[in-house]
């Protein structure tokens, strides 16, 4: 499937998702936490999936479908492996620009050494760049990349890259129990990150199946420390914990509130009895929610604060 959505995202709206890697999945990662599934070719060069005519004409097709309400507000490149890969990408990302909509990447990093890659990349208004790790050991551990790549020159091209960039740049770290979700890979990573100072720092969790069903999610208490480590650095960060909801704000709807707000961040405990009181609401609906386990509570730097309550959905 060329298209598919569009999918409520955190970080896009409504997007339309655009598959531009054929089956089988080629990458020149293999994630530990990949959602989709093993990586078959494991490839950095760069070849020719499908016409670029082809991708187009199918999303045209496919917009000309949605209803008005459902119109999307990104087209996003979120493939079958590394869009990045695809050595028509810049042709693509050129016709669909009659759209009208904007483009958006989501893009593993690795590949920034190619000045076509980052001449395509600069065509889009919206990239995200794959940042799960701070050094090389944990980079192998967590995304097992091609055995050509290297850390420290990807590092260096994601600083070129962000150079000429002029869009809108996003940074996306998956933590995984164990393996990067550590205080010293995250302060570490926070550093590189913050030189990047991207938009946006998307902090995820793997809550759909990953591709090595060992790994775990962190505790809540990594993930609430890797918040405040970023946003100590004035990095702006978010969680993005498989809870796409509706939009973060105050809607009086005091159930959905807490939902959509712990999704994003960690909510400390006055701010929270602040928004009971706001919302007209006792605290009974926070026990509520921590009986359903969809929130859940959690210490940080002597303050009391509330989560999401993570779970890999199988
Ligand atoms: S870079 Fe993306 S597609 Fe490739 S293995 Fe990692 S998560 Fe999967």
């Amino acid at each position: 499937m060329i298209s598919f959505g569009p999918v409520p995202s955190r970080r896009l709206g409504k997007s339309l998702g655009i598959n531009n890697i054929v089956a089988p999945k080629v990458c020149s990662y293999g994630c530990v936490y990949c959602q989709v599934g093993a990586t078959v070719k494991k490839s950095i060069k760069r070849e020719s999936f499908f016409q670029p005519q082809f991708i187009y004409e199918k999303v045209i097709r496919h917009i000309q479908q949605i209803s008005k309400d459902n119109y999307p507000d990104y087209l996003t490149f979120v493939s079958n492996g590394e869009p990045a890969l695809d050595v028509n990408l810049g042709k693509t990302i050129s016709l669909l620009k009659k759209t009208g909509i904007p483009i958006a990447v989501i893009t593993n990093a690795s590949l920034l050494d190619h000045e076509s890659v980052r001449d395509d990349l600069y065509m889009a208004d919206w990239v995200s760049l794959k940042m799960d790790a701070a050094d090389n050991d944990t980079w192998q551990a967590v995304n097992r990349p091609h055995p050509c790549l290297n850390f420290e020159s990807i590092m260096k091209n994601i600083n070129l890259f962000k150079d000429g960039y002029k869009g809108i740049l996003c940074t996306e770290t998956m933590l995984i129990d164990e393996l990067n979700d550590s205080a010293e890979n995250v302060s570490a990573l926070s550093v590189l990150i913050k030189e990047i100072n991207p938009s946006k720092a998307f902090l995820s969790i793997p809550t759909r199946p990953p591709s090595d069903k060992s790994i775990k999610i962190p505790d809540a208490e990594k993930i609430n420390l890797a918040w405040h480590i970023f946003d100590r650095m004035h990095i702006t960060a978010e969680l993005l914990t498989g809870f796409e909801g509706t939009d973060v704000g105050f809607t009086g709807n005091i159930y959905e509130d807490i939902l959509n707000i712990t999704a994003v961040h960690p909510l400390r405990e006055d701010t929270l009895l602040k928004l009971l009181q706001n919302d007209k609401a006792d605290f009974q609906v926070v026990e509520d929610l921590i009986k359903q386990r969809l929130i859940r509570s959690t210490n940080y730097d002597g303050y009391k604060y509330y989560m999401r309550e993570f779970h890999i959905h199988i």
